[in-house]
C-alpha cells in the first residue's frame, strides 16, 4: 500500500509560536530544548507564557545535546513518566526535536527497548498519552514533518535513524523569526541537510506523485535562497524554512538515499556536523546514481536553469553548482579537507561502508549498492575524485 503523511496542522510565518494558544483542551506541557540558544533569544520563554495562556502547566526539560545519544531519549522519557504531559512541545534544532519523538515513544511504551524499535516501522501505536508538536529552529532536518527520529549509539557511534509514521508531529510551527538567529555555519550546513533531503527524495525509489512537487519546488527555493540567506537576508531565511520544510514533507515519504546512509555512519565518527556530512557526499552520490537515474537527475537541473543540453551535460552542471555552492557557503569540498586525517580515513572505511549499506535509507537509493561500492563512494568523497564507476 503507498500512502502519504504529514502532520496535521502547520503554522507558519513570522510570530507563528502565538498559533499554540490554538491548542484546547489539553492540561500539561512538556516543554523539550536543546542546550541554551532558545532560551538566550527568548523564544523558549514566549513558548512557555503561549502554553499557559492556552491553559496548561508547563515542565522544562532543557540540555538536549546535539545529536542526542539513548540515554538522553531515556532521561527524557523517565521525566515524561514522572510529569505525565498530555502535550510534547519540542523547540530547537533536527536534535532537540528528534530526542523528544524518541522520549515519546518510550513514554507511551515504557517496556519498550531501543532495539524493539530500532527497524523502520516497527513503532506501537502512539497518542495515547500525549500528541507532539515541533518548532524548529533550524532550517534543515524538517524533523518537525518527518517520520524520522536520528539518535546516536555512542558506545559504538552509530547513528539510528528510527522511521515510522507513528513519530510524524501533529502540529509543526515554522515561526520564520527563529530561524534569524543562527549563525552563517549553521545556516551553511543545514541549508545543505535541505537540500540533499530534497534532492534524494526526487530519485528515491518511494517517490510519488504527491512528493515530486514538493521536493522540486523545495529544490528550486534552496537555490533561490540559500546563498542570500547564508549572508544574512531575513526574507531569504524566512523562505528557507519553508523550503526546508517541503523538502521533508517529500523525504519523509519518498525516503532518501546513500548520502544519508554514509553522513549517519561518518558523522559521528569524523565528528563533523550532519548536513556538512551530506554537502560532501551530495556530488559524489549523484554522480554514483546518475548511471541509473540521469533523466531525473536532468529534469532538476533544467528546472534550477542550468546549462547543458543533453542529460549528461546537465548532470555534470547539477554537481558543478552543487560544489560551487558549497565553496560559496564556506564548505570545503572533500573528508580530508575537512580534516579528516588518513589515518582516521583508513581505519575506520571499511566499518563505515559496512554499517552504511544497512542502513535503512540504502534501501530507497536509487542504485543498488554494495560494500564494496560504498567503501569507493566515500573514498571519493574523502579525496574528491569523481565517481565513475
Ligand atoms: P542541532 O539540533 O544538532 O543543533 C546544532 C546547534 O545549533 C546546537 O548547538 C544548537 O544550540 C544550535 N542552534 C539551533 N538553532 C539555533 C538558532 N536558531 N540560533 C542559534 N543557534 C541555534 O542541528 P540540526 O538542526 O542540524 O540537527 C541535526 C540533527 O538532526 C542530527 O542529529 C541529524 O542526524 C538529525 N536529522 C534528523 C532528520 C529527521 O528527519 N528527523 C533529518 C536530518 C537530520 P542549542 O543546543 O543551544 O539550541
Ligand atoms: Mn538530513
Amino acid at each position: 500500500m503507498a500512502r502519504f503523511t504529514l502532520p496535521r496542522d502547520i503554522y507558519y510565518g513570522p510570530g507563528a509560536i502565538n498559533e499554540l494558544k490554538n491548542l484546547k483542551g489539553h492540561k500539561k506541557a512538556m516543554l523539550l530544548t536543546g542546550g541554551s540558544s532558545m532560551k538566550k533569544a527568548g523564544f523558549l520563554q514566549k513558548t512557555e507564557e503561549v502554553l499557559k495562556s492556552a491553559g496548561m502547566e508547563v515542565q522544562l526539560f532543557e540540555g538536549i545535546e546535539p545529536d542526542p545519544s539513548i540515554e538522553t531519549v531515556f532521561r527524557g522519557a523517565a521525566a515524561m513518566r514522572e510529569f505525565q504531559p498530555d502535550v510534547i512541545v519540542a523547540i530547537g534544532g533536527g536534535s532537540p526535536m528528534d530526542a523528544a519523538k524518541a522520549m515519546w515513544v518510550f513514554y507511551e511504551y515504557p517496556e519498550k527497548t531501543f532495539d524493539d524499535i530500532k527497524d523502520p516501522f516497527t513503532m506501537p501505536k502512539l497518542r495515547q498519552k500525549a500528541i507532539f508538536v515541533a518548532i524548529p529552529s533550524t532550517s534543515g532536518t524538517a524533523s518537525e514533518v518527518t517520520a524520522f527520529s536520528v539518535i546516536t549509539d555512542y558506545s559504538t557511534n552509530i547513528k539510528y535513524p528510527l522511521a515510522d509514521f507513528e513519530i510524524t508531529p501533529d502540529i509543526a510551527v515554522l515561526d520564520t523569526d527563529i530561524p534569524l538567529t543562527m549563525p552563517k555555519t549553521l545556516t551553511a550546513h543545514t541549508g545543505m541537510d535541505a537540500l540533499t533531503h530534497a534532492i534524494e527524495a526526487y530519485v528515491a525509489t518511494a517517490r510519488s506523485d504527491f512528493s515530486d512537487p514538493l521536493a522540486m519546488k523545495a529544490i528550486s527555493d534552496i537555490y533561490d535562497s540559500l546563498l542570500d540567506s547564508y549572508h544574512g537576508d531575513v526574507e531569504a531565511r524566512g523562505k528557507m524554512h519553508i523550503a526546508q520544510c517541503l523538502a521533508g514533507m517529500a523525504f519523509s515519504n519518498a525516503l532518501l538515499g546513500i548520502a544519508h546512509s554514509l553522513a549517519h555512519k561518518t558523522g559521528a565518527v569524523f565528528e563533523i556536523p550532519h548536513g556538512c556530512c551530506n554537502a560532501i557526499l551530495l556530488p559524489a552520490v549523484i554522480q554514483y546514481n546518475s548511471k541509473v537515474c540521469m533523466e531525473r537527475y536532468a529534469q532538476i537541473a533544467r528546472a534550477i536553469g542550468l546549462p547543458g543540453s543533453t542529460d549528461k551535460q546537465l548532470v555534470n552542471s547539477l554537481v558543478d553548482s552543487i560544489k560551487a555552492m558549497n565553496k560559496k557557503l564556506g564548505i570545503a569540498q572533500t573528508y580530508q579537507e575537512n580534516g579528516v586525517s588518513e589515518e582516521l580515513f583508513n581505519a575506520n572505511v571499511d566499518k563505515i561502508a559496512e554499517n552504511a549499506v544497512k542502513d535503512p535509507c540504502t534501501g530507497s537509493n536509487p542504485r543498488a549498492i554494495d560494500v564494496e561500492n560504498m567503501k569507493k563512494v566515500l573514498t571519493c568523497a574523502f579525496t574528491g575524485e569523481d565517481v565513475t564507476f
